[in-house]
C-alpha cells in the first residue's frame, strides 16, 4: 500500500490514497506499471529509510572488473567499501586510487589470503595487514584501519590473533549477507540477497571481484534502493562489525 500511495504522490497527481473510488479504479495493469516505475525511482534514491543502512564490500581485489565495478558504482551514484590483498594494490595501483579518489571505503585482507600462512603466530597476523596499510599509503599517500580478514573472524581466527589487530586499532569487519557470489550464477546471486537480506535493517553484504558479481551489481543496488536502504561506505567513525563483538 505504501507503494502505490507514494507512486501516486511521485507522480505529481492530485489522486488521494484515501480516494476508494480512486483506488478501486487502479487496474492490475497499472500497479505493474508503477512497479517498474519504481525501478527507474531507485536511482534517484526514491523514498530511503534512513534508519536501513546498507553496506556493500567488495573483497580480493583490485582486479581486471574493478573499473566496471567502479563505474557501476558511479552511475547509481553508490559507495561501497572494498577490502584489498597486498599484491592485487601492488598490481593494481590506478584502481586503488580510483578507489580512494572516488570516496570507496578502503580495508585491507591479508597478504597471504591463507589461513596457515596469517596465523602462524600473532606478529605474523598483524603484519599482513600493516603491510597492506603501508602499501596504500605508499600509492595514494592515504591511509585506513579498516581490515576484512579472509574467510571471517571466526571461526579461524586465533583468539591472540584478533587480540593483537583489535589492540593496535584495526577494525575488523564481517558481515550478515553471504551473497555466495564466488561459487553462484549471476541470477542466483540476486536472489541470494532478495531471500537472505529481509528482516535486517544493517546489511553487510560479501561481495567478491568476480565476473558474475559485476553482472549482479547494478540489480542488487536496484533491489537495496527499493527495499528503502541507504547504501554507505565503511567509514572509520562506525563500530565494527563483526562476528566477535555479535552485532550484525
Ligand atoms: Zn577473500
Amino acid at each position: 500500500m505504501g507503494i502505490v500511495k507514494n507512486l501516486l504522490i511521485s507522480k505529481g497527481n492530485d489522486i488521494s490514497y484515501y480516494d476508494n473510488e480512486v483506488y478501486r479504479n487502479i487496474k492490475i495493469n497499472t500497479i505493474t506499471e508503477m512497479i517498474n516505475d519504481i525501478s527507474e525511482n531507485s536511482k534517484k534514491d526514491f523514498d530511503i529509510n534512513y534508519d536501513k543502512v546498507a553496506y556493500i564490500t567488495i573483497d580480493d581485489g583490485p582486479s581486471k572488473y574493478t573499473d566496471e565495478i567502479l563505474d557501476i558504482l558511479d552511475r547509481n551514484n553508490v559507495k561501497a567499501t572494498f577490502f584489498m590483498i597486498n599484491r592485487n594494490m601492488n598490481a593494481y595501483k590506478d584502481q586503488v586510487i580510483r578507489i580512494q579518489q572516488e570516496g570507496h571505503g578502503v580495508g585491507f585482507h591479508s597478504v597471504s589470503h591463507d589461513v596457515k600462512t596469517l596465523y602462524k603466530t600473532p606478529k605474523s597476523t598483524f603484519e599482513e595487514f600493516s603491510t597492506c596499510r603501508d602499501t596504500f599509503n605508499e600509492i595514494t599517500g592515504e591511509t585506513s584501519n579498516l581490515i576484512r580478514i579472509p574467510y571471517g573472524s571466526k571461526p579461524y581466527t586465533p583468539e591472540e590473533s584478533y587480540k593483537i589487530l583489535v589492540e593496535n586499532g584495526f577494525l575488523v569487519w564481517d558481515w550478515n549477507l553471504d551473497t555466495e557470489d564466488w561459487k553462484s550464477t549471476t541470477d542466483n546471486i540476486i536472489s541470494n540477497v532478495l531471500l537472505n537480506g529481509r528482516n535486517k535493517d544493517d546489511l553487510v553484504l560479501l561481495m567478491h571481484e568476480k565476473k558474475q558479481t559485476v553482472e549482479a551489481l547494478e540489480h542488487i543496488i536496484m533491489v537495496l534502493k527499493e527495499r528503502g536502504y541507504q547504501i554507505l561506505p565503511i567509514t572509520e567513525d562506525k563500530e565494527a562489525m563483526n562476528f566477535w563483538n555479535q552485532n550484525l
